[in-house]
């Protein structure tokens, strides 16, 4: 499994920078799982905030948001980071979006968007919502219903 790097909308590598690490970032990460009902304990805290502590939407894989954690100095394994961003899934906090079916990404903008994947550099990004148009979609199976479209457009780089 590749990995990505812990990266937001601009494309840019976050470490944990000082904001991650203020109260602010606590309290907002807080309040994220409180919204959700999940009781803050430490690791999920520890988590949280760097998923939510600077207000702004990102896209982490379990591998960067571990290598994130770890150089804040809070201990959390991966599995646990694993085991609690599937938590965070399953309480609405997080989306995840699969790549070829083997790479999670997990999104903490939880409305409809489209994504960028980058193939050299397996980054994946938000496109823009509004130029998507989805006319139709295959009748689901008996017995069963659609219930979510993810659409993720595969980039790669062009000489120019
Ligand atoms: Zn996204």
């Amino acid at each position: 499994m590749k990995l990505a790097k812990f990266i937001d909308y601009k494309g840019g590598a976050i470490a944990t920078e000082d904001i991650f690490m203020t109260k602010q970032a606590n309290d907002l990460g807080a309040q994220w799982l409180s919204g959700a009902g999940l009781r803050p304990t430490r690791q999920r805290l520890s988590l949280a905030r760097l998923l939510v502590g600077d207000g702004k939407d990102r896209h982490v894989t379990a591998e960067s948001l571990y290598m994130a954690v770890q150089k804040s100095g809070e201990k959390v394994s991966l599995a646990t980071v694993y085991n609690t961003l599937r938590a965070f899934c399953q309480a609405g906090l997080l989306r995840e979006i699969m790549v070829d079916g083997a790479m999670s990404y997990f999104d903490t903008n939880m409305t409809d968007h489209p994504h960028f994947f980058w193939e050299d550099s397996a980054e994946i990004m938000d496109a823009p919502n509004d130029d998507l148009v989805i006319s139709q979609l295959p009748l689901a199976p008996d017995g069963s219903e659609i219930s979510k479209v993810d659409v993720v457009i595969r980039l790669r780089k062009t000489d120019s």
